[in-house]
């Protein structure tokens, strides 16, 4: 895997044709900032980041052909030809014959978890995603992790860290019993794990366990391009497939795919569910007129579907998704080299920052990553977002949820940052470095009861807990 400089200068394989100014205000109005939004990145003010590393949903750059093809949308409430050219890519690029399309991933992960889940059933994953469970949980199941234990160790170097752990899995099973648990989740890449793929070896066992059970497989394949991506570069089997292939090559394994389109398919909005499975298809079309719209929209406006329809056959050209994850590998160095401990191996849509060996002086008590992306903002305006116990809810009990991984997560948003931008980052970061010692935890000042991570307020800890 290449981590050394030389074999990371893959110029951006893009012209730039439309600029958008980006604001640089001075420290004390950071700070000033910082307090008002109560020390959470996700209420700062776009206008008030320098460099915005928040997330990688939605923030994509789109082609000019992606542009001129919102031109093109038919807005028809019904049977719109947009449609029409939307559900025929999502099926040439994943292989699915049905799609129902929503307003986002979260959309399509509701319509999933009504149309299968039964109060009380069991819905393993590869470690949880945010939204992915809490729409398990409101339909009545129960997530259980089962990906494997090097994911939960930032410095274990796996090339496949997303992988089930099929003991894990089968353990459940056996437990639980098969008849409840209708599916598992499998993320392609694992998001909350450092953006780590799943091998075609691991998914082709966990398929095949799944057949043996009736158990419905179903990939969150938000980053699957990026997966691929991996697979490509790391599995012998599949050397010199191309990124299309071996997109292909993962949908035929699985029954069905939830999609965040705001990621891979390099638009503002968006998602769906494909399937092969026809019944589901039913329920899922049915209750999309419920809660998203018509299924020949879903929630999105026919020049979303055509925007969607130009992205996901784009985004499985090599080209593109390898500048992406050489973008990613040069921050990551940048910020190796300085000796700022990150989640190894880089993933495919952002650096992790790991939070507690950043920051050895503080406990668990002063929401370790959260205060490190505030304090980050601070310094150099540049915004990540927190991925540790704030994220991580509470569970049904009331408690925090136990994590091992405290992580900042630094995204890169599709084709909109150039190099000079991810050296100011890293430049930035060293600056929290050199402070580090000094920095206060934070406490929750509110907390909201769900996805608490995207609205709760905080405040300094009064002293850094005694670690030192
Ligand atoms: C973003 C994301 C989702 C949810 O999609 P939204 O478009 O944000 O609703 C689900 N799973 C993963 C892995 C994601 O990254």
């Amino acid at each position: 895997m290449g981590t050394d400089a030389l074999d990371l200068l893959m110029p951006e394989p893009y012209k730039i044709k439309a600029v958008e100014p980006i604001r640089m205000l001075t420290r004390p109005e950071r700070s000033k900032r910082l307090a008002e939004a109560g020390y959470n990145t996700f209420l700062l003010r776009s206008e008030d980041v320098t460099i915005d590393l928040l997330t990688d949903s939605g923030t994509n750059a789109m082609t000019d052909r992606q542009w001129a093809a919102l031109m093109m949308g038919d807005e028809a409430y019904a049977g719109s030809a947009s449609f029409e050219r939307f559900a025929k890519a999502v099926s040439d690029v994943y292989g699915y014959p049905f799609v129902v399309p929503t307003h986002q991933g979260r959309g399509a992960e509701h319509l999933l978890s009504k149309s299968l889940i039964t109060p009380g059933d069991t819905v393993p994953g590869n470690m949880y995603f945010t939204t992915t469970r809490l729409h398990q949980e409101l339909a009545g199941a129960r997530f259980e992790d089962v990906i494997i234990d090097e994911a939960h160790d930032p410095a274990a170097d796996h090339p496949f860290k997303g992988n089930v752990d099929l003991k894990k899995f089968a353990a459940l099973v056996k437990r639980v019993g098969a008849e409840r648990v209708p599916y598992i989740t499998v993320g392609c890449p694992v998001n909350l794990a450092g953006g780590q793929p799943v091998s075609l070896e691991n998914l082709r066992e966990v398929a095949q366990f799944c057949r043996s059970k009736k158990i419905m497989l179903v990939i969150d394949g938000a980053r699957a391009v990026e997966n691929a991506f991996f697979i490509q570069e790391r599995e012998k089997a599949c050397r010199g497939w191309s990124v299309a292939r071996i997109l292909k090559e993962m949908c035929a394994l699985a029954d069905t795919i939830s999609v965040s389109a705001k990621k891979d398919l390099y638009v503002n909005i968006g998602g769906f569910l494909a399937t092969r499975d026809e019944a589901l298809f039913k329920k899922a079309a049915e209750l999309c007129v419920v809660y998203e719209g018509l299924h020949t929209y879903g929630g999105l406006a026919g020049r979303d579907l055509e925007a969607m329809a130009v992205g996901a056959r784009e985004m499985v050209q090599d080209e593109w998704v390898a500048h992406r994850v050489a973008q990613v590998r040069y921050l990551g160095a940048r910020l190796e080299e300085r000796g700022i401990p990150i989640v190894k191996p880089v993933g495919g849509h952002g650096v992790f920052v790991d939070a507690k060996a950043f920051l050895p002086h503080l406990g668990p008590e002063d929401l370790i990553a959260q205060s490190l992306a505030a304090w980050i903002y601070e310094d150099s305006g540049v915004r990540g977002m927190e991925r540790g116990v704030v994220s991580a809810g509470r569970d049904e009990k009331g408690r925090n949820r136990p994590v091992k991984l405290e992580l900042v997560r630094l995204t890169l948003p599709r084709r909109v940052y150039t190099q000079t931008h991810l050296d100011f980052v890293a430049a930035g970061i060293a600056k929290t470095w050199e402070r580090r010692m000094e920095l206060p935890g934070l406490r929750f000042v509110s907390e909201p009861k769900m996805l608490r991570f995207f609205q709760s307020r905080f405040a300094p800890a009064k002293v850094a807990s005694g670690r030192r």
